[in-house]
């Protein structure tokens, strides 16, 4: 593998959405996803079941999937008291998102920027008191980098400077997230290398984005170019947009992978079968919209993607 591919669809995709799919659905979803070879999902959010009924089984989705062998199971945490729920429902990785606009913050956390950093402290001493093997890693997420609908552009600096705060406080790494679809291609290398200037490259190696404004594509590939490996994106791009009625939500991750395994690099998953799973994931959702190009397309003849080639080639030397 050679870029790793994380489904953030039954988090970011479902909580934008109003409609509440099954527990037993969402199961079959992350079944047909590691069917497929998908290998790290974002499965839910621990925030109160209150303001956010369609994730309300998060802590049972996250059980279900620890047992999946093989499989990186992640969730997003608001707080301290998230990062407890998510522990002990054993996640390997959670993330704990931090608005770079604070006006965005106030308004989507109720907290400022302060406030977030001291649930990061929090967070990582929880972590440290467990045993070494049940530690999850830990990621402070970079909302709003690139841009907030409340503040507009939210300077470099800044997303620098709290992304220090964040690994200061203890986190094992940050990642950046356009979440409101502000970012371009020239914007994403410019911010990767203020971050690794500061930081090193060790503390960022992924990107979640949405296609917002039709730049999805564009900024994931940015963000490989320079050197990233990690990309969050959401199957049939499920969960539209909050700000942007209409528009698509997360990168659609049927395009991506194809757009990956076209260019010959690895991502481990199987095209046919994540169209498998998409037709699955549409009958669940009902009248919801699902994006992407390369489902309704289907793969051009004679299509050979690259993780095909590497067994075919492997199984040559074998
Ligand atoms: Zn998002």
């Amino acid at each position: 593998m050679d870029v790793l591919i994380s489904e953030v669809g039954p988090r970011d995709g479902l909580q934008s959405i109003d409609a509440t799919i099954p527990t037993a659905a969402k199961k079959a979803w992350i079944d047909g996803a590691v069917a497929a070879g998908v290998s790290e999902i974002e499965v839910g959010s621990f925030v109160p079941p209150k303001l956010l009924p369609q994730l309300a089984d998060t802590a049972e989705i996250v059980r279900y999937a620890v047992g999946i062998p093989g499989l990186t199971v992640a969730a997003l945490v608001p707080n301290a008291r998230g990062a407890e729920n998510a522990i002990a429902a054993g996640a390997h990785k959670i993330t704990l998102p931090l608005s770079c606009s604070e006006s965005h913050s106030l308004a989507n956390l109720r907290r400022t920027h302060a406030q977030v950093i001291e649930e990061a402290r929090s967070i990582a001493a929880l972590i440290r008191d467990l045993p070494a093997e049940r530690r999850p890693h830990f990621e402070g997420s970079l909302s709003t980098a690139f841009g907030c609908t409340i503040e507009g552009e939210v300077p470099q600096v800044k997303v620098v400077a709290l992304a220090e705060a964040l690994m200061a406080a203890g986190c094992d790494e940050v990642g950046l997230a356009d979440t409101t679809g502000y970012a371009d291609p020239a914007a994403v290398k410019s911010m990767i290398a203020a971050l690794w200037s500061a930081l090193g490259r060790g503390a960022l190696t992924g990107i979640h984005l949405h296609n917002t404004r039709g730049l999805g594509l564009a900024n994931a590939l940015a963000a490989y170019e320079v050197g990233l490996t990690t990309f969050d994106s959401s199957l049939g791009g499920v969960g539209g947009c909050p700000f942007a009625p209409g528009a698509s939500g997360n990168i659609v991750t049927e395009d991506l992978v194809f757009m990956f395994e076209a260019m010959g690099v690895r991502t481990g998953i199987d095209l046919e079968k994540l169209f498998a799973v998409r037709e699955q994931v549409a009958a669940a959702l009902g009248d919801e919209p699902l994006y992407g190009f390369t489902p309704l397309a289907g793969l051009p003849l004679g299509f050979r993607p690259a993780s095909s080639n590497r067994s075919i080639n492997e199984g040559a030397r074998a």
